[in-house]
C-alpha cells in the first residue's frame, strides 16, 4: 500500500515538476576510495587530532576506531595524492558496491513500519511527517498509549523524537532507531513500568530522515551522505541535512558553502524539506529528549557543536552522557563509548539537529555513533541494537524521573495560557530561545536533582515565581494566572 503511494508520488514529481522531458540526473559516479590513516601512539587524542586535522584539509571525515587508532577518510584519487603530500600513511579499505541488501532501504523501511503497525494498533501509528526532494514520504512511527485514539487531544505528555539516518551511508542507523521502537513495544507487553511509560509520554521514531539519500546508498553510490538536492541543471549536488538547521546555522565554519562539498549548509537555513520535517515535528511536538543515531566512530555526543560552547544544563548532560557510554561497550569488546561535544572529539559543527533541539526546545539531546564502519556486517546488527537498548532506557529511565511539568492556565476561565519559562540556574549564554508554553499552556523540562527558582512571564503582562525541589522524582507545577 505505502510502496504503491511512493511509486505514485515519484511519477508525478517526475512528470509534474520537472516539465516534459527532463528527468533527474543521478549523482556524477565518482571513484571513490575509503582510506584509513594510521595514527602512531595509542592515543586518543592523536586520534582525535588526526581527524580534526583532515576535516580543515577539506576531506569527508568519516570516522575513527579508537580501538585500533585509524581514522577514516571517504576520499577521491587527488584527495589520496594529498594525504600522501601531508606525508600521513595508512591503507586502502575495500569498499562493496552496495551495502549489504538486507539493511533497510526506503520501500523496505515502508514495510517494516508497516508490519510494526499492524502488530500493535493500539499503541502505535504511521505518520508521513515531509516529503523529500524527490517525493518519497519521511515517516515517522508515533509510540503512545494514545496512539490508536485518532488526533491526540490535550498535550499534557511529553515527546521525545529519535531519528536516524541523516547521512545516507549510515546504514546501521534506522536499524538502531527500529530497535528502540521495538524495545518499548515489546517491553510494555510484560513491563508494567513500560505500560506507565507509554501512557504518559509519546515517543516519535524517524528511522530514515533521508530516503533520496538511501536510494542513492543502494542503487549507485554507497559512499553518498548528503540528500539528493539538484541545480538548475538538474544534476544532483546534495546538501547535508545535519548543517542545515536554523540554530547556529553557518555559525562557526562547522559546515561548507561549497555546493559539492560533504558538509554543504543549503542555499538556507531549513531550505531542504528533510529538515522541515523534523523541525516542524518539534515545533509541534516541543521534544524533551531527542536522540539521533549516526555512525561511525563509537561517540556519545552533547551539545553544543561550535568551539568552546555548551549548553546552560552542562552538568547534567555531561554526567548523563558519561553514564550512558559507560553502558555502551565499542565493538572490539575493550573499552566503551567516548562521550563529548563534537568539537572535542570530532571538528567545529554547526546547523545540526542536536543543537537544535537542545537550543529551540530545552531538549536533552544526545547523538550516538554508533560501530566502527558505516557499512559492518549484517550480523552486527543485533549486538548494535541490543547494546544501545540498554542506553536508552537509560536515557528514559533518567528523564521520566527527573521531569518538571508546568502548567499554566488562566485560573478564571482554565484556557491554557502562552508563557515564558526562565530558570534562576540555567543562563542562555549561546542564542537560545527562551522556553516556553505549547498550545495547551504545556512545558516539560528535564532538571538535576535541586532547587530551582522559575519565573513564568504571559505576554500580556501576568506573571508568577516560584521555588521546586526536584528530588528525581516527576512533578507537576500548576500555575494560575
Ligand atoms: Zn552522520
Amino acid at each position: 500500500m505505502i510502496k504503491a503511494t511512493v511509486l505514485a508520488v515519484t511519477a508525478v514529481f517526475l512528470t509534474g515538476s520537472l516539465g516534459f522531458g527532463q528527468v533527474l540526473q543521478p549523482p556524477i559516479p565518482q571513484a571513490t576510495f575509503r582510506f584509513r590513516i594510521q595514527a602512531t601512539s595509542g592515543n586518543p587524542s592523536e586520534v582525535f587530532a588526526i581527524a580534526r586535522y583532515l576535516n580543515k584539509q577539506g576531506f569527508d571525515v568519516s570516522g575513527y576506531d579508537v580501538t585500533v587508532g585509524q581514522v577514516e577518510v571517504v576520499t577521491g584519487a587527488s584527495g589520496l595524492s594529498k594525504i600522501q603530500e601531508l606525508g600521513l600513511v595508512g591503507f586502502l579499505v575495500t569498499q562493496e558496491l552496495r551495502p549489504d541488501s538486507r539493511y533497510l532501504n526506503p520501500d523496505r523501511l515502508a514495510e517494516k513500519l508497516q508490519g510494526i503497525q499492524l502488530t500493535y494498533p493500539q499503541i502505535t501509528r504511521i505518520e508521513r511527517i515531509g516529503t523529500s526532494n524527490q517525493g518519497r514520504p519521511i515517516l515517522a512511527l508515533l509510540v503512545s498509549g494514545k496512539a490508536g485514539h485518532g488526533r491526540l487531544m490535550s498535550k499534557g505528555r511529553p515527546s521525545m523524537i529519535i531519528d536516524g539516518l541523516h547521512h545516507a551511508r549510515e546504514v546501521m542507523t534506522p536499524e538502531v532507531v527500529i530497535g528502540m521502537a521495538e524495545t518499548l513495544l515489546q517491553g510494555a507487553q510484560y513491563s508494567e513500568g513500560l505500560q506507565d511509560v507509554l501512557n504518559r509520554w509519546d515517543f516519535w521514531f524517524i528511522p530514515m530522515l533521508n530516503p533520496d539519500g538511501s536510494q542513492i546508498v543502494f542503487t549507485s553510490n554507497s559512499m553518498w551522505r548528503k540528500n539528493a538536492r539538484s541545480d538548475e541543471r538538474n544534476s544532483i549536488h546534495g546538501v547535508d541535512v545535519n548543517r542545515n538547521y536554523t540554530f547556529k546555522w553557518r555559525a562557526c565554519n562547522g559546515s561548507s558553502t561549497s555546493k559539492w562539498s560533504e558538509t554543504y549548509s543549503g542555499a538556507a537555513a531549513a531550505s531542504e524539506p528533510e529538515t522541515q520535517a523534523l523541525v516542524q515535528l518539534a515545533e509541534k511536538e516541543r521534544p524533551s529528549v531527542y536522540l539521533s543515531y549516526h555512525s561511525f566512530s563509537e561517540l556519545v555526543l552533547y551539545p553544543y557543536g561550535c568551539s568552546g560552547s555548551f549548553p546552560a544544563e552542562r552538568l547534567m548532560v555531561e554526567s548523563l552522557a558519561k553514564e550512558v557510554a559507560a553502558k555502551l561497550p565499542r565493538d572490539s569488546g575493550g573499552g566503551s563509548y567516548i562521550p563529548g561535544t563534537p568539537w572535542q572529539l570530532l571538528y567545529d559543527v554547526d546547523g545540526d539537529s542536536m543543537g537544535h533541539m537542545s537550543g529551540t526546545h530545552g531538549a536533552l539531546a544526545f547523538t550516538f555513533e554508533v560501530n566502527t564502519e558505516f557499512q559492518p556486517p549484517y550480523e552486527l546488527k543485533a549486538p548494535t541494537i541490543a547494546k544501545h537498548r540498554g542506553a536508552f532506557l537509560h536515557i528514559l529511565h533518567r528523564a521520566d524521573n527527573n521531569m518538571l511539568t508546568i502548567r499554566v492556565f488562566d485560573g478564571a476561565t482554565q484556557a491554557p495560557l502562552s508563557a515564558r519559562i526562565q530558570f534562576d540556574s540555567i543562563v542562555p549564554r549561546n542564542g537560545e530561545l527562551p522556553f516556553r508554553t505549547d498550545v495547551d499552556g504545556y512545558f516539560h523540562k528535564i532538571l538535576m536533582p535541586g532547587r530551582y527558582g522559575v519565573l513564568i512571564q504571559t505576554s500580556d503582562g501576568r506573571r508568577a515565581e516560584k521555588v521546586i525541589e526536584m528530588r528525581g522524582e516527576r512533578q507537576l507545577l500548576e500555575i494560575s494566572l
